[in-house]
């Protein structure tokens, strides 16, 4: 078993497959000028299967993909049907904007996906291009809708609320779960690399940041009642419009964080352990992949390193990766 010092035992493992995007959010990576993590430094399927095996021997038992954009890896089916056979792995999910999603809806199922969280910060389509710097939101859209076809569910989908931009629309982003069995949890932004001006008519500085409380003030004409969260729902605080079908979750990642019943190791795209999102502090698993015990020492090595909670309050942020880099 995984146990960090503070007697929290580690049983979630996010792997980043890959740092590059189809899109460009404002707040997660710049317009241009990205330096990405060069090819023959990512992990390779095996390498990713072979720290999907050594965890779960440890008592890792679910397991994320994300990135960047998961769904732009090649191999990403043959990652899933690996890691889905994989005994110990009970739950395998990934995040995604669903621009491709589309198409690969079915044949992740297949490969043994069990659900799929989705970023949508706006459901309009100017806004969306605006937001991604080119991305279209019918392709989402119809990701999303094929994604619950494929039976990918409970279909989660993050709003990144930002004042000045999506802030006005959380009403009717909520109002989908009356139609849809969708759960919805809007996200307070964090201030992970994307400081500068994004460009584009989109908010600047300190008017970009809603804390919960201002969310939750902002749909008060809905009447949210306490609900029991869906599977998987990690740290959402969840509810439920009257009659809705679906639910309405609220993270606080500053506000009220969630860090003392955190159960997360990240894996970055090049092969870096990361014991906290919001955190620096990584160890490479390179000396591990042809060495079964020396990995379990690095995982929990690692897992030694998880902090008591993120420093944010006190303007300790991370500097080191972007958030596509880390994998949100
Ligand atoms: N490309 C995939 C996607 O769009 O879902 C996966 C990677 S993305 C980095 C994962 C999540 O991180 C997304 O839901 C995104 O909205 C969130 N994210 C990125 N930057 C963020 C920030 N500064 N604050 C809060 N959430 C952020």
């Amino acid at each position: 078993m995984l146990i960090d010092p503070f007697g929290r035992s580690v049983t979630y493992l996010r792997i980043s497959i890959t740092d590059r995007c189809n899109l460009r959010c404002a707040y997660c990576l710049p317009a241009s000028g990205i330096k990405w993590i060069p090819r023959e430094d990512l992990l390779t399927a095996d390498e990713i299967i072979y720290v999907v095996e050594t965890a779960a021997s440890l008592g890792v038992s679910k397991i994320r993909l994300t990135g960047g954009e998961p769904l732009i890896r090649p191999d990403l089916l043959e990652i899933v049907a690996r890691i889905s056979a994989t005994p110990g792995i009970q739950d395998l999910s990934l995040t995604t904007n669903a621009i491709l999603l589309e198409k690969m809806a079915q044949p992740l199922a297949d490969a043994g996906l069990k659900r799929v969280n989705i970023s949508l910060d706006t459901l309009d389509a100017d806004k969306f291009q605006r937001v991604t710097r080119f991305g279209d939101f019918d392709c989402a859209w119809k990701g999303i809708l094929a994604a619950e076809a494929a039976g990918l569910t409970p279909i989660k989908l993050n709003t990144v609320v930002v004042g000045g931009f999506n802030f006005n629309e959380i009403s009717d982003i909520a109002s989908l779960t009356k139609s849809y069995p969708w759960h919805i949890r809007f996200i307070e932004l964090m201030p992970v690399g994307n400081q500068q001006e994004w460009g584009d008519n989109l908010p600047t500085g300190a008017e970009r940041y809603v804390s919960v409380q201002k969310m939750h003030a902002q749909l008060e004409h809905l009447d949210l009642a306490p609900a029991e969260a869906p599977t998987g729902n990690g740290p959402a605080r969840t509810f439920r419009i009257p009659g809705a079908i679906g639910t309405v979750g609220f993270i606080s990642p500053l506000g009220e964080h969630f860090c003392e019943n955190c159960n997360r190791l990240r894996l970055t795209a090049d092969g870096y352990l990361r014991a906290c999102l919001l955190m620096d502090k990584e160890i490479s698993v390179r000396e591990g992949l042809s060495n079964g015990a020396n990995l379990k020492a690095l995982l929990q090595q690692s897992v030694d390193q998880k902090p008591k909670g993120h420093e944010l309050a006190s303007s300790n942020y991370p500097e080191a990766r972007r958030m596509a880099q880390i994998g949100g």
